[in-house]
This record gives structure tokens, sequence and C-alpha cells, in this order.
């Protein structure tokens, strides 16, 4: 069993009784009639927590609902998704919020952690309700999908947010540089489609950074796919901006030509980006200039996805390969298990200011049985999401989850429906 937040990292037998951790270690001896799961070679960790998940509801139900966005999320073993605000319509006030979470309570599976926009109908003139929203718990805001253009604006809600130890999570682009359809360059010219430039990226970033540098307010950027990014995030040009960067599994796994051989399964915003980038970006995370690993979930209905490169929808569904694509990568750059569940789990916990689940005795036991050697592609597991957008659909993955607990066993592999 392994827990990042402790540095847990040993053999042995867990006991959950009442939904609580009642041993843990050697030899736990269980009560009479306790029913036993056997775990050998199987590795028990924390739920995860995904920090940046599109849940579609409400808007899109076509294409995902909270309830089965959340059920995909356990069978990927993540048991808290934060959860971002770009429906239709937004989810940009006290009543969008509570919508959601009395979703999420109904649908009874992973935890939602609400992250509502930064600026009413997401549209970048006003700032939401920050002080309404902090009472209710929030701590994160975004207006995902977007960036926050508007400096000034961007410049009050870090310091609304500084208030309550709130954080605004960027997504990183400059619009008048961006608006093609894949990266730009070899790709980009041999398909003959309309490029985006690193440039679209890398001087949002910037920007962010620089204001970050001056303002009170924790900043993150999100889905940063650049190296040139992250070099920048932890430059000393910017002193101790405190700013956290997360990256996704897929601009960790594919290059830009994957657009080849998947098509618009591989369409993403930002985009795959060359094979160097891609080598480097990942050495960044080994080298821990990185603090999460996020999912960037974003299902599509085949509609959506079927249509030329250029029309096609952004983004990929991500929830049920996160953890075995970031392991695989990451594990085979050189990572421990337990240094990458730190990227899963307590890294992203921290940037949303939620107390990460954790393997303690007398807490709570939410937490994950994973078999990490186990081969299979998720064509032949089934999903869960109501989308099927991605390009990992039949690639051979390693790593498959096979119980969760949340209190109580809520999933067991190989039981399609959910207990
Ligand atoms: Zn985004």
């Amino acid at each position: 069993m392994m827990d990042p937040g402790s540095g847990l990292d040993l053999e042995g037998d867990a006991l959950i009784i009442d939904g609580r951790f009642a041993l843990m270690g050697r030899d736990a001896q269980p009560p009479h009639d306790c029913p036993e799961i056997e775990g050998k070679g199987l590795w028990l960790f924390p739920g995860l927590v995904d920090m940046h998940a599109h849940l579609r509801e409400p808007g899109d139900e076509a294409s995902e609902t909270v309830e089965t966005g959340l059920k995909a999320a356990v069978s990927g073993g993540v048991t808290t998704v934060g959860v971002m605000p770009n429906t239709n319509p937004p989810m940009d006030s006290v009543a969008m919020v509570r919508r959601l979470m009395d979703s999420a309570a109904a649908a009874g599976q992973a935890r939602a952690v609400p992250i509502p926009c930064v600026t009413i109908g997401r549209e970048g003139n006003e700032p939401v309700d920050f002080q309404g929203l902090s009472r209710m718990g929030v701590r994160a805001f975004s207006d995902d999908g977007d960036p926050v253009h508007d400096t000034a604006l961007l410049l009050r809600s870090l310091e609304a947010v500084s208030e309550f130890e709130g954080v605004i999570i960027e997504h990183p682009e400059e619009r008048s540089l961006s608006g093609g359809a894949v990266n730009q360059g070899q790709v980009s010219s041999r398909m003959g489609v309309k490029g985006i430039p690193p440039e679209a990226e890398t001087v949002d970033v910037a920007r962010c950074l620089e204001l970050a540098r001056a303002a009170r307010g924790r900043l993150h950027l999100t889905h940063l796919s650049l190296p040139r990014s992250v070099e920048l995030a932890r430059s000393d040009l910017f002193g101790d901006s405190g700013v956290t960067v997360d990256v996704t599994p897929h601009h960790l796994v594919l290059d830009e030509t994957a657009v080849y051989e998947h098509g618009t399964m591989a369409k993403m915003n930002p985009p795959l980006r060359t094979r160097e980038q891609r080598e480097l970006l990942v050495k960044m995370v080994k080298d821990g200039m990185v603090d999460a690993v996020a999912s960037d979930h974003a299902p599509h209905s085949r509609g959506r996805k079927e249509l030329p490169v250029e029309a096609a929808a952004f983004g990929i569904a991500g929830l049920e390969t996160l953890l075995p694509l970031t392991m695989e990568v990451l594990c085979g750059s050189g990572m421990s298990p337990l240094e990458v569940l730190r990227l899963l789990i307590t890294g992203p916990a921290g940037i949303l200011g939620i107390e990460p689940p954790a393997l303690r005795v007398g807490g709570s036991a939410e937490c994950v049985l994973y078999d990490p050697l186990e081969e299979y592609t998720l064509s032949d597991r089934g999903t869960f999401s109501r989308s099927s957008n991605t390009p990992f659909m039949r690639r051979m993955l390693r790593g498959r989850v096979k119980a969760v607990w949340m209190n109580e066993l809520i999933y067991r592999d190989g039981d399609l429906a959910f207990s």
C-alpha cells in the first residue's frame, strides 16, 4: 500500500470497519465473517484527485452527465473530480454550484469539487460573486475553455480570491494567435490545415506569470503542453509567483503525428506537440517541475468528432485512462509509483485547497485497489463515460482498477453495474 501524503509504502493488509481504516500493516486479523478481497501483487492507495474534468451537464447530456462522468471517474480510480464550469448555462452562481452538488450527491459516486467560472456567463466581462461562492466552500475558479483575456479583471479576481485562499485556474491561450486545428508545423502543413503556434500558449503563460508576480492571490496554469511554458513557470525571472501547473497524460504520451492515425480523436486544445517537446515535457515532470497531472476529460458525442479536422470539437475523454497512462509514461521515465501518485493525489488536492484522501488508521476508507500489471484495452473493458472520443480506445493499457471504496465498496471491476 502506498500513500504519497504520508510517504507510506509497505506491503500488508488493510482492514476496513464501518467505512474507516481499522488496521493497516501485516497480519491484520479480520473479525469473524468479514468479507475479504485478495490483493496479492496489487497496490492499495488513496483515491485519485482529478482537478480538471468536463461533465457537460447541464446543456450537453448527450455527451456526458454528472452521473456517467462520476462513474467513469470511479472506474478509473478517481474519487475526487474537479468539475469545470463550461456547461450551458455555465456554472457561475451559487444556484448552479448547488445544482452540481445535488446531482453529484444523487449519483453517489465520486466527490465533485465545483470549479465555477471566474466571470459571469464565462463571458470575460464581469466577475462572479466570489464571496458568496466561497461561503459554500468553493476555492477554485476557472473560465476554462477560454482564458480570462481582460488582464485587469484577472488581477482583480486574483485579489478577490486571495481573501479566502482561493485559486484562479487559467487556460492559457492567446486567442489572437490560436484558431487552428493542430500543432503548427510539419503536421499542419502536410494536412493543409491552419496550425496553432506554440506562442498561442506561451504568450499567455508569460502574461499570467507577470501578473501573479505582482498580485496577491494564487494562480494555477492548466494543461501546459510545452516545455517552454513549464520553463517559464519555473523561471527565476518571475520571482516567487507561487504559480502551480498541471499537464495532461495525452500530452505526455502522444505527439502531433497521432492525428495521422487517430484523426479528430487526437484533436485537442492545446494541441499535441512535437516528439521532442513531448519528451522534454516528460523529463520536466520527472524533474519535479510540474505539480499535478489532470485528465482534462472532455467527452463529446460522436457527431461532434465525426467531422473534418477543422470543424471537429477539441478534446478527449480521459477519466478512465488517466491512471494507467500516467503510470506508464512516468514510471517509464524512471519515477517511482509513489512519486507518480503524488501528482495524482496530494499535488492536485493542494492546488484545489482540499484535504487529500489518505490511508490512515481511523480515517475514512477512500481508496483504490489496483493491478499494476494487468493488460487490457478500454474497448474490451467497456467505458462508463457516455462518450468514447479517445485515441486510447484500442491501445493496450497496463494497470487496471480492481476495486474502489468510498467508505464502503462502491466499485468492483467486472461488475458492469455499480453497486
Ligand atoms: Zn482548457
